[in-house]
């Protein structure tokens, strides 16, 4: 069966990563978790939930809530690991494909560990994007031998309330400058307005994500709460020509730090918090239709509904390839948010 599945959905392929008990946490709930979450299988595709509930009369029902993936990191998985995984992905970028990576799960579950790594990370802590420019910069050096030369240009974006805010320019994310996404008829697409960096040397993405944090904590008092409700999306667009050969290529890496997944369950937000959950709930599920569109292989793929699918549109099927993370916590708390997660990354998985 499995096979079936990997074939009907094509690029799609989707990872489970299960974060830690952090020390905050460890002293609390702890134990409860660990005998919650078991993983079945061999190959490391399966995870399972189970639940002990109480009935009225005293007598245990338990539940159990199977899933399976393209790869389940587990709790103690590496960032080394991680990346192992995904690094054939991120060179095909170098070799002319568009790719798309994301990071889904509610606030908490590990999206900025997996794809940023903490700030001032060590090179065991770091995370999916500067692991990922520091590979291409080296494969890109490598193939200069025979005739490549590479451009790499970075970008980074906050879409926050369905608009498009640059976290790497000089003034700030409340610039008042409008942001416009164009798609040339080269397929290329660009975005007015907005800082480009050009990416001579690895050291230089530590910067740039300095300065992406650094603009995002302006403006706003608690840095979680922004990043909880908006998107980021850091782009590195690749053109090599080969002056032996005279080739050429064009790949683009998207790597998307999804706002937290947990206000497509809220209800009885009011005023401008109502109007964030539907632009979060709105931009999340018509991320979820457009990927679902595309392995289904419908003529019609509704990349126009929100902001994020659209800017997105040209590393979002055709020949491009996609991979979503869906992070997930160990916490008994958060299991009902867990539960959705997996849920929406099954559909989008096992279609
Ligand atoms: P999110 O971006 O989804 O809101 P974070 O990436 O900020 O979540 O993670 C929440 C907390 O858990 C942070 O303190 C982070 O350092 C920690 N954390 C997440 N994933 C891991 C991991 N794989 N290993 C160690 N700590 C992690
Ligand atoms: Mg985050």
């Amino acid at each position: 069966l499995h096979n079936t599945i990997q074939e009907l959905k094509g690029n799609i392929r989707v990872f489970c990563r299960v974060r830690p008990v952090v020390r905050s946490e460890s002293a609390s709930k702890a134990e409860l978790t660990t005998a919650l979450i078991k993983y079945p299988d061999q190959e490391g595709r399966e995870i399972e939930f189970s639940h002990t509930t109480e009935t009225a009369t005293g007598s245990q029902i338990g539940k159990t809530y199977p899933f399976t993936f393209d790869k389940v990191f587990q709790e103690s998985s590496t960032q080394d690991d991680v990346f192992e995984e995904i690094s054939q992905l991120v060179q095909s970028a170098l070799d002319g494909y568009n790719v798309c990576i994301f990071a889904y799960g509610q606030t908490g579950s590990g999206k900025t560990h997996t794809m940023e790594g903490p700030l001032n990370a060590d090179a065991k802590s770091m995370g999916m994007i500067p692991r990922s420019v520091m590979q291409i910069y080296e494969n890109a050096k490598a193939l200069e031998s025979k005739g490549w030369v590479y451009t790499m240009e970075g970008q980074y974006v906050e879409i926050y309330n369905e608009s498009i805010n640059d976290l790497l320019g000089n003034d700030g994310l409340e610039s008042g400058k409008k942001h416009e996404i164009r798609h040339g008829p080269n397929g290329k697409t660009t975005i007015t307005d907005i800082t480009t960096v050009v990416l001579t040397s690895p050291e230089k993405v530590a910067a740039l994500l300095k300065r992406a944090a650094h603009n995002r904590s302006v403006g706003s008092t608690q840095m979680n709460e922004r990043s909880s409700r908006s998107h980021c999306v850091f782009t590195l667009r690749l053109s090599g020509n080969n002056t032996i050969t005279e080739e050429s290529s064009e790949g683009v890496l998207n790597l998307i730090d999804l706002a937290g997944s947990e206000r497509l369950s809220q209800s009885g937000a009011t005023g401008d918090r109502l109007k964030e959950t539907q632009a979060i709930n709105k931009s999340l599920s018509s991320l979820g239709d457009v990927i679902y569109a595309i392995s289904n292989k419908d003529p019609h793929i509704p990349y126009r509904n929100s902001k994020l699918t659209y800017l997105l549109q040209n590393s979002l099927g055709g020949n491009s390839k996609t991979l979503m993370f869906v992070n997930i916590s160990p916490l008994m708390s958060n299991f009902n948010e867990t539960l959705c997660s997996l849920r929406f990354a099954t559909k989008v998985n096992a279609c």
